[in-house]
Protein backbone atom coordinates (compact mmCIF):
# COMPACT_ATOMS: atom_id res chain seq x y z
CA UNK A 1 0.00 0.00 0.00
CA UNK A 2 1.77 3.20 -1.00
CA UNK A 3 1.16 5.35 1.78
CA UNK A 4 1.17 8.74 0.81
CA UNK A 5 -1.01 8.10 -2.39
CA UNK A 6 -3.74 6.61 0.57
CA UNK A 7 -3.09 9.64 2.68
CA UNK A 8 -4.14 11.51 0.09
CA UNK A 9 -7.16 10.12 -0.70
CA UNK A 10 -8.10 9.67 2.58
CA UNK A 11 -7.91 13.76 3.56
CA UNK A 12 -9.64 14.45 0.19
CA UNK A 13 -12.54 11.38 0.99
CA UNK A 14 -12.82 11.74 4.77
CA UNK A 15 -13.67 15.32 4.26
CA UNK A 16 -16.00 15.07 1.29
CA UNK A 17 -17.87 12.80 3.68
CA UNK A 18 -18.35 14.91 7.01
CA UNK A 19 -21.67 16.49 5.41
CA UNK A 20 -23.69 12.99 5.81
CA UNK A 21 -24.82 13.02 9.63
CA UNK A 22 -26.41 9.62 9.30
CA UNK A 23 -23.59 7.81 10.85
CA UNK A 24 -24.79 6.89 14.57
CA UNK A 25 -24.43 2.77 15.39
CA UNK A 26 -27.03 2.31 17.76
CA UNK A 27 -29.36 -0.85 17.38
CA UNK A 28 -27.35 -3.43 15.94
CA UNK A 29 -26.05 -6.56 17.76
CA UNK A 30 -23.56 -8.45 15.63
CA UNK A 31 -21.54 -11.11 17.78
CA UNK A 32 -18.21 -12.02 17.29
CA UNK A 33 -17.81 -15.41 16.21
CA UNK A 34 -14.74 -17.75 14.93
CA UNK A 35 -12.43 -15.47 16.72
CA UNK A 36 -13.11 -13.13 14.40
CA UNK A 37 -12.41 -8.85 14.54
CA UNK A 38 -14.55 -6.50 16.40
CA UNK A 39 -18.09 -6.79 16.91
CA UNK A 40 -20.93 -4.49 16.87
CA UNK A 41 -23.43 -4.40 19.77
CA UNK A 42 -25.47 -1.20 21.84
CA UNK A 43 -22.76 0.71 23.51
CA UNK A 44 -19.44 0.13 21.46
CA UNK A 45 -20.05 2.48 18.81
CA UNK A 46 -22.02 5.41 20.20
CA UNK A 47 -19.13 8.21 20.55
CA UNK A 48 -20.25 11.63 19.71
CA UNK A 49 -18.92 14.83 19.46
CA UNK A 50 -20.93 17.74 21.44
CA UNK A 51 -23.52 18.60 18.83
CA UNK A 52 -24.24 14.85 18.43
CA UNK A 53 -21.95 13.62 15.80
CA UNK A 54 -20.61 10.44 16.21
CA UNK A 55 -17.09 10.10 15.43
CA UNK A 56 -16.06 6.28 16.33
CA UNK A 57 -16.51 5.13 12.49
CA UNK A 58 -14.34 5.05 9.38
CA UNK A 59 -16.34 7.42 7.91
CA UNK A 60 -15.41 8.12 4.31
CA UNK A 61 -16.49 8.10 0.60
CA UNK A 62 -15.66 5.39 -1.88
CA UNK A 63 -14.73 8.35 -4.51
CA UNK A 64 -16.01 11.92 -5.08
CA UNK A 65 -16.79 11.83 -8.34
CA UNK A 66 -19.92 12.13 -9.26
CA UNK A 67 -22.01 12.28 -12.23
CA UNK A 68 -24.59 13.97 -10.82
CA UNK A 69 -24.81 17.99 -10.03
CA UNK A 70 -26.75 18.29 -6.82
CA UNK A 71 -26.32 21.88 -5.81
CA UNK A 72 -26.11 21.48 -2.24
CA UNK A 73 -23.02 19.61 -2.68
CA UNK A 74 -19.40 20.09 -2.95
CA UNK A 75 -18.96 16.34 -4.48
CA UNK A 76 -21.29 17.87 -7.53
CA UNK A 77 -19.76 17.39 -11.03
CA UNK A 78 -19.66 21.38 -11.77
CA UNK A 79 -17.78 21.81 -8.86
CA UNK A 80 -13.76 22.40 -9.56
CA UNK A 81 -12.38 20.27 -6.64
CA UNK A 82 -9.45 17.79 -6.19
CA UNK A 83 -11.41 14.19 -7.32
CA UNK A 84 -10.37 10.83 -5.95
CA UNK A 85 -11.06 7.00 -5.85
CA UNK A 86 -10.49 4.27 -3.65
CA UNK A 87 -10.06 0.67 -4.93
CA UNK A 88 -12.20 -2.09 -2.75
CA UNK A 89 -9.13 -3.68 -1.46
CA UNK A 90 -8.46 -0.35 -0.32
CA UNK A 91 -10.94 0.64 2.02
CA UNK A 92 -10.88 -2.83 2.92
CA UNK A 93 -7.21 -2.31 4.07
CA UNK A 94 -7.94 0.91 6.05
CA UNK A 95 -10.66 -0.21 7.69
CA UNK A 96 -8.99 -3.21 9.54
CA UNK A 97 -5.63 -1.01 9.72
CA UNK A 98 -7.78 1.51 11.76
CA UNK A 99 -9.41 -0.96 13.29
CA UNK A 100 -6.17 -2.92 15.10
CA UNK A 101 -5.07 -0.04 16.10
CA UNK A 102 -8.10 0.92 17.74
CA UNK A 103 -8.98 4.45 15.93
CA UNK A 104 -12.52 3.00 14.90
CA UNK A 105 -15.23 0.94 15.70
CA UNK A 106 -16.54 0.07 12.16
CA UNK A 107 -16.96 1.80 8.88
CA UNK A 108 -19.91 4.53 7.76
CA UNK A 109 -19.32 3.94 3.68
CA UNK A 110 -20.94 6.27 1.04
CA UNK A 111 -20.09 7.27 -2.31
CA UNK A 112 -20.50 9.75 -5.34
CA UNK A 113 -21.72 8.10 -8.26
CA UNK A 114 -19.18 7.05 -10.97
CA UNK A 115 -20.92 5.68 -13.61
CA UNK A 116 -24.36 4.79 -12.62
CA UNK A 117 -26.37 3.53 -9.41
CA UNK A 118 -25.44 -0.03 -9.71
CA UNK A 119 -21.97 -0.03 -10.61
CA UNK A 120 -21.76 2.01 -7.87
CA UNK A 121 -23.74 -0.06 -5.45
CA UNK A 122 -21.79 -3.24 -6.55
CA UNK A 123 -18.47 -1.89 -5.23
CA UNK A 124 -19.90 -0.54 -1.98
CA UNK A 125 -21.22 -4.20 -1.57
CA UNK A 126 -18.18 -5.47 -2.83
CA UNK A 127 -16.16 -3.74 0.41
CA UNK A 128 -18.57 -4.91 3.09
CA UNK A 129 -18.41 -8.59 1.86
CA UNK A 130 -14.84 -8.88 2.01
CA UNK A 131 -14.70 -7.40 5.19
CA UNK A 132 -17.23 -10.06 6.52
CA UNK A 133 -16.01 -13.34 4.86
CA UNK A 134 -12.52 -12.29 4.02
CA UNK A 135 -11.24 -10.45 7.44
CA UNK A 136 -13.99 -12.18 9.12
CA UNK A 137 -14.52 -8.27 10.88
CA UNK A 138 -17.61 -8.53 12.82
CA UNK A 139 -17.25 -4.42 13.53
CA UNK A 140 -20.12 -2.17 12.22
CA UNK A 141 -20.60 -1.16 8.78
CA UNK A 142 -23.06 1.47 7.69
CA UNK A 143 -23.64 1.52 3.93
CA UNK A 144 -25.04 3.95 2.33
CA UNK A 145 -27.23 2.67 -0.54
CA UNK A 146 -26.95 4.66 -4.00
CA UNK A 147 -30.98 6.06 -4.83
CA UNK A 148 -31.95 3.54 -7.97
CA UNK A 149 -29.58 0.67 -7.13
CA UNK A 150 -30.94 -2.62 -8.05
CA UNK A 151 -33.17 -4.99 -5.43
CA UNK A 152 -30.18 -7.97 -6.09
CA UNK A 153 -27.72 -5.21 -4.69
CA UNK A 154 -29.91 -4.36 -2.04
CA UNK A 155 -30.55 -8.00 -0.44
CA UNK A 156 -26.92 -8.52 -1.21
CA UNK A 157 -25.89 -5.48 1.12
CA UNK A 158 -28.49 -6.11 3.66
CA UNK A 159 -26.58 -9.60 4.03
CA UNK A 160 -23.30 -7.74 5.43
CA UNK A 161 -24.05 -4.42 6.17
CA UNK A 162 -26.00 -3.93 10.37
CA UNK A 163 -27.17 -0.61 8.98
CA UNK A 164 -28.46 0.49 5.03
CA UNK A 165 -29.34 3.94 4.73
CA UNK A 166 -31.13 6.35 1.47
CA UNK A 167 -30.53 10.00 1.82
CA UNK A 168 -34.03 11.77 0.61
CA UNK A 169 -31.80 14.50 0.94
CA UNK A 170 -34.30 17.31 0.89
CA UNK A 171 -37.42 17.18 2.66
CA UNK A 172 -40.27 17.18 -0.13
CA UNK A 173 -39.86 16.40 -3.35
CA UNK A 174 -40.67 19.78 -4.83
CA UNK A 175 -37.25 20.93 -2.84
CA UNK A 176 -35.33 17.65 -4.56
CA UNK A 177 -36.29 18.84 -7.87
CA UNK A 178 -35.15 22.57 -7.24
CA UNK A 179 -31.41 21.78 -5.92
CA UNK A 180 -31.00 18.02 -7.25
CA UNK A 181 -32.85 17.62 -10.95
CA UNK A 182 -31.25 14.88 -11.71
CA UNK A 183 -32.63 12.82 -8.84
CA UNK A 184 -36.08 11.60 -8.71
CA UNK A 185 -38.06 10.40 -5.29
CA UNK A 186 -39.04 7.51 -6.54
CA UNK A 187 -35.10 6.23 -7.19
CA UNK A 188 -34.82 6.43 -2.81
CA UNK A 189 -38.35 5.13 -2.46
CA UNK A 190 -37.87 2.23 -4.48
CA UNK A 191 -35.03 0.94 -2.23
CA UNK A 192 -36.40 1.80 1.11
CA UNK A 193 -39.38 0.12 0.40
CA UNK A 194 -37.53 -3.24 -0.70
CA UNK A 195 -35.44 -2.97 2.64
CA UNK A 196 -38.53 -2.50 4.91
CA UNK A 197 -39.75 -6.18 3.58
CA UNK A 198 -36.80 -7.89 2.99
CA UNK A 199 -36.23 -6.84 6.74
CA UNK A 200 -39.17 -7.86 7.81
CA UNK A 201 -39.03 -11.52 6.14
CA UNK A 202 -35.38 -12.13 7.35
CA UNK A 203 -36.71 -11.29 10.90
CA UNK A 204 -39.72 -14.16 10.34
CA UNK A 205 -37.19 -16.17 9.02
CA UNK A 206 -35.01 -15.63 11.96
CA UNK A 207 -37.12 -16.84 14.44
CA UNK A 208 -38.13 -19.96 12.38
CA UNK A 209 -34.55 -21.04 11.27
CA UNK A 210 -31.78 -20.26 13.82
CA UNK A 211 -29.47 -20.40 11.50
CA UNK A 212 -30.77 -18.34 8.96
CA UNK A 213 -28.73 -15.55 7.94
CA UNK A 214 -28.91 -11.93 9.59
CA UNK A 215 -29.84 -9.08 7.40
CA UNK A 216 -29.35 -5.48 8.35
CA UNK A 217 -30.09 -6.09 11.78
CA UNK A 218 -29.82 -2.05 12.71
CA UNK A 219 -32.41 -1.36 9.57
CA UNK A 220 -32.66 1.58 7.65
CA UNK A 221 -32.46 5.15 8.30
CA UNK A 222 -32.24 8.15 5.72
CA UNK A 223 -30.95 11.82 6.20
CA UNK A 224 -32.59 15.25 5.07
CA UNK A 225 -30.96 18.85 4.95
CA UNK A 226 -32.60 21.57 6.82
CA UNK A 227 -32.32 24.99 5.93
CA UNK A 228 -31.26 24.60 1.88
CA UNK A 229 -34.90 24.52 0.52
CA UNK A 230 -37.59 26.40 2.32
CA UNK A 231 -39.49 23.70 3.75
CA UNK A 232 -40.96 24.40 7.40
CA UNK A 233 -40.68 22.62 10.58
CA UNK A 234 -44.08 21.20 9.79
CA UNK A 235 -43.46 20.00 6.09
CA UNK A 236 -40.38 18.65 8.01
CA UNK A 237 -41.78 16.45 10.39
CA UNK A 238 -44.70 15.78 8.37
CA UNK A 239 -42.41 13.95 5.37
CA UNK A 240 -40.50 12.34 8.58
CA UNK A 241 -43.25 10.89 10.07
CA UNK A 242 -44.19 9.43 6.88
CA UNK A 243 -41.33 7.81 6.26
CA UNK A 244 -40.79 6.53 9.58
CA UNK A 245 -44.53 4.63 9.40
CA UNK A 246 -44.35 3.77 5.46
CA UNK A 247 -40.78 2.30 5.70
CA UNK A 248 -40.05 1.51 9.41
CA UNK A 249 -37.05 3.72 9.41
CA UNK A 250 -35.06 3.58 12.77
CA UNK A 251 -33.95 7.10 11.88
CA UNK A 252 -34.51 10.31 10.22
CA UNK A 253 -31.14 12.79 11.00
CA UNK A 254 -31.69 15.96 10.22
CA UNK A 255 -28.42 18.16 8.87
CA UNK A 256 -28.47 21.55 8.88
CA UNK A 257 -27.18 23.01 5.73
CA UNK A 258 -23.75 23.83 5.84
CA UNK A 259 -23.18 27.09 3.04
CA UNK A 260 -19.82 25.86 1.12
CA UNK A 261 -21.19 26.60 -2.76
CA UNK A 262 -21.82 29.65 -4.44
CA UNK A 263 -25.76 29.41 -6.05
CA UNK A 264 -28.24 31.33 -6.54
CA UNK A 265 -30.73 28.85 -5.65
CA UNK A 266 -28.85 28.32 -2.17
CA UNK A 267 -28.83 30.51 0.76
CA UNK A 268 -26.03 32.89 0.62
CA UNK A 269 -22.40 31.78 1.65
CA UNK A 270 -22.32 34.13 5.00
CA UNK A 271 -26.06 31.92 6.19
CA UNK A 272 -25.21 30.64 9.49
CA UNK A 273 -26.13 26.79 9.75
CA UNK A 274 -29.37 26.50 11.54
CA UNK A 275 -27.93 24.38 14.30
CA UNK A 276 -30.50 25.50 17.44
CA UNK A 277 -33.33 24.25 14.29
CA UNK A 278 -31.84 20.94 13.95
CA UNK A 279 -31.71 20.67 17.42
CA UNK A 280 -35.25 21.04 17.96
CA UNK A 281 -36.40 18.73 15.25
CA UNK A 282 -34.22 16.41 16.81
CA UNK A 283 -35.99 16.67 20.36
CA UNK A 284 -39.55 16.61 18.30
CA UNK A 285 -38.39 13.70 16.39
CA UNK A 286 -37.80 12.73 19.80
CA UNK A 287 -41.31 13.16 21.09
CA UNK A 288 -43.42 11.28 17.59
CA UNK A 289 -41.12 8.09 18.71
CA UNK A 290 -40.70 8.07 22.10
CA UNK A 291 -43.82 10.50 24.19
CA UNK A 292 -46.56 9.21 22.22
CA UNK A 293 -46.89 13.18 20.64
CA UNK A 294 -48.89 13.03 17.27
CA UNK A 295 -46.95 15.37 14.49
CA UNK A 296 -49.82 17.92 14.64
CA UNK A 297 -49.45 18.64 18.36
CA UNK A 298 -45.92 19.82 17.65
CA UNK A 299 -46.30 21.81 14.65
CA UNK A 300 -49.68 22.39 12.55
CA UNK A 301 -50.47 25.33 9.89
CA UNK A 302 -50.76 27.74 12.53
CA UNK A 303 -47.78 26.71 14.56
CA UNK A 304 -45.21 25.86 11.43
CA UNK A 305 -42.13 26.14 13.30
CA UNK A 306 -40.77 25.10 16.29
CA UNK A 307 -40.01 27.87 18.69
CA UNK A 308 -36.11 27.88 18.87
CA UNK A 309 -35.97 29.18 22.30
CA UNK A 310 -37.94 26.26 23.91
CA UNK A 311 -37.81 22.72 23.53
CA UNK A 312 -40.99 21.63 21.71
CA UNK A 313 -42.05 19.69 24.56
CA UNK A 314 -42.51 22.84 26.49
CA UNK A 315 -43.83 24.53 23.77
CA UNK A 316 -46.77 22.16 23.79
CA UNK A 317 -47.14 22.00 27.23
CA UNK A 318 -47.84 26.44 27.27
CA UNK A 319 -49.90 26.60 24.77
CA UNK A 320 -52.17 23.74 26.37
CA UNK A 321 -52.27 24.81 30.32
CA UNK A 322 -55.62 23.38 30.66
CA UNK A 323 -54.53 20.09 30.48
CA UNK A 324 -52.12 20.83 33.66
CA UNK A 325 -51.66 20.32 36.78
CA UNK A 326 -50.72 16.69 36.39
CA UNK A 327 -51.32 14.79 39.58
CA UNK A 328 -48.33 12.62 40.01
CA UNK A 329 -49.75 10.36 42.38
CA UNK A 330 -52.37 9.38 39.60
CA UNK A 331 -52.33 10.19 36.35
CA UNK A 332 -51.45 7.52 33.62
CA UNK A 333 -48.00 7.43 31.74
CA UNK A 334 -48.97 8.75 28.45
CA UNK A 335 -49.85 12.29 30.92
CA UNK A 336 -46.68 11.80 32.67
CA UNK A 337 -44.68 11.98 29.77
CA UNK A 338 -45.76 15.05 28.50
CA UNK A 339 -44.47 17.02 31.38
CA UNK A 340 -41.81 19.03 30.76
CA UNK A 341 -38.76 17.92 32.71
CA UNK A 342 -39.42 14.58 32.91
CA UNK A 343 -38.03 12.04 31.03
CA UNK A 344 -38.85 8.53 29.71
CA UNK A 345 -37.53 6.73 32.59
CA UNK A 346 -38.32 8.84 35.46
CA UNK A 347 -41.80 8.42 34.31
CA UNK A 348 -41.10 4.66 34.36
CA UNK A 349 -39.37 4.86 38.16
CA UNK A 350 -42.84 7.38 38.78
CA UNK A 351 -45.30 4.87 37.83
CA UNK A 352 -43.53 2.04 39.61
CA UNK A 353 -42.62 3.96 42.74
CA UNK A 354 -45.98 4.93 43.55
CA UNK A 355 -47.39 1.78 44.37
CA UNK A 356 -45.66 2.62 47.48
CA UNK A 357 -46.47 5.28 48.42
CA UNK A 358 -47.43 8.75 47.47
CA UNK A 359 -44.63 10.59 45.67
CA UNK A 360 -42.82 14.48 47.17
CA UNK A 361 -40.76 16.70 45.67
CA UNK A 362 -37.88 14.63 47.22
CA UNK A 363 -38.12 11.47 45.85
CA UNK A 364 -39.43 12.97 42.39
CA UNK A 365 -35.57 15.09 42.27
CA UNK A 366 -34.09 11.58 43.61
CA UNK A 367 -35.84 9.96 40.42
CA UNK A 368 -34.15 12.51 38.10
CA UNK A 369 -37.14 14.92 37.70
CA UNK A 370 -35.89 18.29 36.13
CA UNK A 371 -38.29 19.95 39.16
CA UNK A 372 -36.83 23.46 37.73
CA UNK A 373 -39.56 23.00 34.61
CA UNK A 374 -41.83 20.30 35.92
CA UNK A 375 -42.80 22.68 39.19
CA UNK A 376 -44.74 24.86 36.81
CA UNK A 377 -46.75 21.64 35.82
CA UNK A 378 -47.81 18.94 38.20
CA UNK A 379 -48.80 18.70 41.80
CA UNK A 380 -47.73 15.54 44.55
CA UNK A 381 -47.19 15.06 47.87
CA UNK A 382 -45.41 18.44 48.88
CA UNK A 383 -46.89 22.69 48.97
CA UNK A 384 -43.35 23.58 48.74
CA UNK A 385 -44.33 25.45 45.36
CA UNK A 386 -47.61 26.78 44.82
CA UNK A 387 -48.37 26.82 41.03
CA UNK A 388 -50.25 29.98 41.51
CA UNK A 389 -52.26 31.39 38.45
CA UNK A 390 -49.34 31.47 36.00
CA UNK A 391 -49.80 32.01 32.26
CA UNK A 392 -47.90 30.21 29.87
CA UNK A 393 -46.04 33.03 28.65
CA UNK A 394 -45.20 33.65 32.81
CA UNK A 395 -43.60 29.87 32.89
CA UNK A 396 -41.62 30.44 29.91
CA UNK A 397 -40.05 33.35 31.16
CA UNK A 398 -39.27 31.75 34.92
CA UNK A 399 -37.83 28.64 32.97
CA UNK A 400 -35.22 29.96 30.40
CA UNK A 401 -33.97 32.89 32.93
CA UNK A 402 -32.92 29.58 34.83
CA UNK A 403 -32.12 27.79 32.03
CA UNK A 404 -28.32 26.41 31.53
CA UNK A 405 -29.22 25.55 27.82
CA UNK A 406 -26.08 26.13 25.99
CA UNK A 407 -28.78 27.77 23.46
CA UNK A 408 -29.57 29.80 26.29
CA UNK A 409 -27.45 33.02 24.93
CA UNK A 410 -30.00 33.20 21.92
CA UNK A 411 -32.88 33.78 24.04
CA UNK A 412 -30.87 36.03 27.04
CA UNK A 413 -30.71 39.30 24.37
CA UNK A 414 -34.39 38.79 24.39
CA UNK A 415 -35.39 38.74 27.88
CA UNK A 416 -33.11 41.88 28.47
CA UNK A 417 -35.32 43.62 26.10
CA UNK A 418 -37.88 43.05 28.63
S1 LIG B 1 -25.47 12.22 -6.16
FE1 LIG B 1 -24.65 12.40 -4.07
S2 LIG B 1 -22.45 12.71 -4.33
FE2 LIG B 1 -23.42 13.11 -6.32
S3 LIG B 1 -23.73 15.31 -6.38
FE3 LIG B 1 -25.63 14.39 -5.61
S4 LIG B 1 -25.42 14.38 -3.35
FE4 LIG B 1 -23.36 14.73 -4.25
Amino acid sequence: MNVDRITDKLNILADAAKYDVSCASSGSKRKNENKGLGNASNGICHSYTEDGRCVSLLKILLTNHCIFDCAYCVSRKSNDIQRAAFTVQEVVDLTINFYRRNYIEGLFLSSGIFKDADYTMERLVRIAKKLRTEENFNGYIHLKSIPGASDELMNEAGLYADRLSVNLEMPTEAGLKLLAPDKNQADMIKPMGYLKNAIIQRTEEKKLFKKAPIFAPAGQSTQVIIGATPENDSEVLRSANYFYKTFNLKRVYYSGYVPVLADSRLPALNTSVPMVRENRLYQADWLMRFYGFKVNEIVNDSQPHLDLDIDPKLGWAIRNMQAFPVNINKADLQMILRVPGIGLLSAQKIVSARKFGKLSWDHLKKMGVALNRAKYFITCNSNEFERRDLTGSNIKQFILATSQSKFLKNTQVQLNLF
